[in-house]
């Protein structure tokens, strides 16, 4: 696909729009005297806030860009990843008309910012072993179909789809392919990012929120085409990521030796939790994770999510997703958080009648 086919994927008032320029788009230079965008000039009640953050993040997507190797460019910054999924929708979905192709069991919020947009959802289930099926979504694909949305590790059955099937799909979708790669830093799989500049109609999608540890702060992060790109500066909210975040997270960037061996700490406890799930008579089944959480599959998933409930720990019950009946989803905790878990869960065991 060439950049002239992924224009024509775009809605027209969208490659029409004229963006709003903020105070601080016209005047980016150095000045003494701010006297132009209505800031309070006395200073904030608390900490340093009583400017307008930078609309384009400039120092963080330089940062972004050194350590993901790749140009700033081809990077944006969204209020979380919820909010590059509501963006592309809106970017290339008309209302009513187009929809969006989704694969579950997967990540709830692509279906739901379609609903939200009155944009349709067509479901291209996961194999038996949760792979992508790339034929069967060629063949749901219309051309109406603008997204196609895959989530890699997937969210909630930990498995990372395969890259041939991924760079097929790239090759021969009529549309927009969104790989959303938030569990990437937890998986021996490499990220597409090495592709990127193959793919002119694809987008990556990654987070703060996981590896990174800042789910509070919202910070997403979409990798595309500088053209891409643009169209989502059109049309995000002019401030959309406030000045502690950008501030909080240029600085958490610098921490890369924290975070890979906490990652390496989180990979060591899922391989400890595993076995101790193993010698667990209620547990039928555990999915292979690239991800920090495992999907378990239990007798009587219900039974055991109100157990543990009564016991103040809550995990994820996904057990009425298709393909995961009787399934929770754990995510892995500390040592002693997990060590917690599994007493309890040998408490289950041994007052439940197997
Ligand atoms: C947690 C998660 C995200 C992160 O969302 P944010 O809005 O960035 O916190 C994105 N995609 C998937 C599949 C997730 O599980």
């Amino acid at each position: 696909m060439n950049n002239l086919q992924i224009k024509s994927l775009v809605r027209p008032n969208i490659l029409n729009l004229q963006p709003y320029s903020s105070a601080r788009h016209e005047f980016e230079g150095k000045a003494d005297c701010f006297l132009d965008a209505n800031e309070n000039a006395y200073g904030s009640a608390v900490g340093e806030y009583n400017r307008y953050p930078d609309p384009l993040q400039h120092a963080l997507k330089k940062r972004l860009a050194a350590l993901k190797n790749i140009a700033a460019e081809n990077i944006f910054i969204g209020n979380g990843s919820d909010e590059v999924i509501d963006l592309a929708i809106r970017i290339f979905c008309e209302p009513v008309n187009d929809n969006i192709i989704i694969c579950p069991p997967t990540y709830g919020m692509y279906a739901v910012s379609a609903a939200i947009n009155n944009v349709g959802i067509i479901k291209v289930p996961l194999g038996v072993n949760f792979e992508i099926r790339t034929k069967e979504i060629l063949q749901a694909a219309n051309q109406h179909s603008k997204i196609l949305f895959i989530c890699s590790p997937n969210n909630p059955t930990g498995n990372s789809m395969c890259k041939d099937e991924l760079v097929a799909l790239l090759q021969q979708f009529p549309g927009i392919v969104i790989i959303d790669e938030a569990y990437i830093d937890y998986s021996p799989q490499a990220s597409l990012l090495q592709v990127l500049s193959q793919f002119p109609n694809l987008i990556i999608m990654q987070t703060l929120s996981k590896a990174w540890g800042l789910a509070g702060l919202r910070l997403g992060i979409g990798f595309a085409s500088g053209d891409i790109i643009s169209l989502f500066n059109k049309v995000k909210p002019p401030y959309n990521v406030n000045a502690a975040s950008q501030q909080l997270a240029l600085e958490a960037l610098e921490n890369v030796d924290l975070v890979s061996s906490r990652i390496q700490q989180t990979i060591l406890e899922k391989q400890s939790l595993v076995k101790a799930f193993r010698q667990l008579a209620f547990v039928e089944a555990l999915f292979e994770s690239d991800a920090n959480f495992i999907l378990v599959k239990c007798k009587d998933a219900d039974d055991v999510y109100r157990w543990l409930l009564g016991k103040c720990i809550v995990v994820r019950n996904r057990s009425k997703e298709p393909g995961c009946d009787n399934c929770l989803r754990i995510t892995i905790g500390t040592p002693a958080e997990n060590n917690q878990l599994v007493n309890m869960l040998k408490n289950y065991d041994a007052n439940t009648k197997q």
